[in-house]
């Protein structure tokens, strides 16, 4: 590994953690669609049960396609280790359970992915883990609602789908001021486009149904542990910093003080609670990582040129897309993603609902889909739709009224998107 990461990010988008298979000489890494995995000896399968050795046992708990993943953005994000999941919601839900218990407090960014809001909110009401939500582009009033009881924050890079960029290093601090891990959901950025952990996020994660697999196959998350945050003798932490009685007394921070976060997330996340993602998923999730710095840039300038198109658009109110010059949002652009926001973003019509209903009925190259981040251009109604569950004034107040239509820009020539939106505007 240390000769691989002096490689730049292309490279490591294709190679970092895979090696020809030793057995085979094969060049791609295989896909091991095997759910056991033979011990050498009695003692060697006690070992890795106990956690004393590293090694695969039952495919609940890993397998070595996942592992290349793992390896793979782990290193791209420059975190330690990485643990694959089933979806980017089982991320979000494993990452809470292993820091949080009933009557836990955190504080969340009030602008994130509407599965995230719900989860959140149901996870509140059912098992008690209380979530303080709070504006993360307004740093003051953040930090008003961390409290001495807070023990996480979380929030998104970019934010889906308004895509705002957050202040990063702004927000560390406020965690690092509370000393408590800041948690990034990091998906539609994607590494390509900034590594939180640059700017001190202790805990990363992605969907990777979106960019990072890229062609709207696969539904994956991950987990990405930034190896960081000091959980020793941290009793707020009890699964990180206290025995384990289970396995033979063992102590997540001190036996894997870099490692801890994402050796809890295996064992409790994947063995325990059981949310694996298939090695058939990680495959086409890693064929995806290998052409993430040549479909990224062209997402974003796809996004570039239909956002500025639609912003002079006569029948278009406003244009959330902060790599537009003239948006709030923009200076935060400049110093954290200079190619620009991702390519998810959404436009308030005119002609209020009815007009985002014709304009969703009328494109023909877009598709009207839920899903964000792959090859095709995707379009949506978010009130009526993946926001539908928040209550109206919050939807509103994260600027997702009845107006707004979102877009995730794929990669077509941007000259037929702009003119596929141009028809279908017309009444
Ligand atoms: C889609 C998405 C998720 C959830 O991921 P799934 O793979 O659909 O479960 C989480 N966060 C963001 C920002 C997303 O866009």
């Amino acid at each position: 590994m240390s000769s691989e990461c002096k490689n730049r990010f292309a490279t490591l988008a294709v190679h970092a953690g895979a090696a020809p298979d030793p057995a085979t000489g094969a060049r791609v890494t295989p896909l091991y669609l095997s759910n056991g995995f033979a011990f050498e000896t009695p003692e060697a399968a006690s070992d890795i049960f106990g956690l004393r050795k590293s090694g695969y046992s039952y495919g609940r708990g890993g397998n070595p396609t996942g592992a290349v993943l793992e390896k793979r953005i782990a290193t791209l994000e420059g975190g330690t280790n990485a643990v694959t999941i089933a979806s980017g919601q089982s991320a979000l839900l494993v990452i809470l359970l292993t820091l949080l218990q009933s009557g836990d407090e955190y504080v969340s960014a009030n602008r994130l992915f509407g599965g995230s809001l719900g989860l959140m909110r149901r996870l509140e009401e059912r098992h008690q883990l209380k979530v303080t939500f709070a504006n993360p582009l307004e740093l003051d009033n953040f930090e008003k609602a961390v409290t001495e009881r807070t023990k996480a924050i979380v929030i998104e890079s970019i934010v889906n789908p308004s895509g705002d960029v957050v202040d990063l290093a702004a927000i560390s601090d406020i965690a690092k001021r509370h000393n408590i891990p800041l948690v990034v959901d990091n998906t539609l950025a994607t590494p390509y486009l900034i590594r939180p952990i640059e700017y001190g996020a202790d805990i990363v994660f992605h969907s990777l149904s979106k960019f990072i697999g890229g062609h709207g196959q696969v539904i994956g998350g991950i987990i990405v542990d930034a190896g960081k945050f000091n959980w020793a003798g941290d009793k707020r932490y009890p699964l990180l910093s206290q025995p384990w009685e289970d396995y033979g007394g063992i102590v997540l921070a001190d036996k894997f003080p870099q490692t801890a976060f994402g050796v809890a997330s295996r064992v409790y996340g994947m063995r325990d609670l059981g949310p694996g993602l298939s090695p058939f998923n990680s495959f086409l999730a890693l064929t995806g990582t290998e052409t993430l710095h040549l479909r990224m840039p062209r997402h974003v300038s796809n996004a570039q040129a239909v956002a500025r198109h639609l912003a002079a658009h006569p029948a278009v109110a406003e244009v959330s897309y902060p790599g537009l010059e003239n948006h709030p949002n923009h200076p935060l652009v400049k110093r954290y993603t200079p190619e620009g926001p991702g390519a998810v973003f959404t436009a308030r019509l005119k002609g209020g609902e009815a007009a985002v209903k014709r304009l969703i009925s009328n494109v023909k190259v877009f598709s009207h889909l839920a899903n964000i981040g792959e090859t095709r251009s995707l379009i949506i109604h978010p009130a009526s739709t993946t926001h539908r569950n928040m209550p109206p004034e919050e939807r509103l107040a994260a600027g997702l009224g009845p107006d707004v239509v979102r877009l995730s820009i794929g990669l077509e020539d941007a000259l037929d998107l702009t003119a596929d939106l141009d028809q279908a505007l017309k009444d």
